[in-house]
């Protein structure tokens, strides 16, 4: 049986993520003003919304990038729950007020590992950010200060999720359907 994948349905269309990342950036900006905040993103998965969010951060915080790689689903739909860092951080942050910034939490297996890992770094305060969450999925509990969309359990992509590399440029979210042959 030949398996073939298609992007089928929108879930989160492009004007819904824009005005949730802007409420989601407002929210950032009343809780850290006037304070320096080390907005870390997990590579690949959420440079697009990272990069939208942080524009979304009013000026009175003090924003700095820095960007981890960890190891994740390769070509298939299913958590390994092995995280394992490709790349780590360019700064130290201890002492720092740092902003952990996902695409999707499912299993929570790899946001437990980063968060733990950022610990042991000493940073003053450690916050998560994710814009989508599969509740649902969970298998440890992490804490989400700033969520954008819970999410069925279906995998999706776009906005700068992949499925194999593939539809991080969509700018909506949308469900994968899989066509069996
Ligand atoms: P967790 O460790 O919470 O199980 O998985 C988190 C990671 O799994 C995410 O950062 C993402 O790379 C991947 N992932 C989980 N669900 C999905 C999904 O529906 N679509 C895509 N593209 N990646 C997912």
């Amino acid at each position: 049986m030949i398996m073939e994948y298609k992007v089928a349905e929108v879930l989160i269309p492009e004007n819904e993520i824009a005005k949730r990342v802007r409420e989601i950036g407002e929210k950032i900006g009343k809780d850290y003003a006037g304070k320096d905040l080390v907005v870390v993103g997990i590579l690949k998965g959420a440079v697009v919304f990272m990069s939208d969010l942080v524009r979304a951060i009013p000026e009175t915080v003090n924003v700095s990038l820095d960007f981890m790689a960890v190891s994740s689903y390769g070509d298939s739909t299913k958590t390994s729950g092995i995280v394992r860092i490709v790349k780590d951080l360019d700064s130290s942050v201890k002492d720092k007020n740092v902003l952990i910034v996902e695409d999707i939490v499912d299993t929570g297996l790899t946001l437990s590992y980063l968060v733990k890992l950022m610990h042991e770094r000493q940073p003053g305060t450690i916050r998560v950010c994710a814009l989508l969450d599969k509740e649902e999925r969970r298998k440890v509990s992490v804490h989400v200060e700033y969520k954008g969309f819970s999410i069925p359990d279906k995998f999706v992509v776009g906005y700068g999720l992949d499925y194999a590399g593939r539809w991080r440029n969509l700018p909506s979210v949308h469900i994968v359907e899989v066509l069996e042959q």
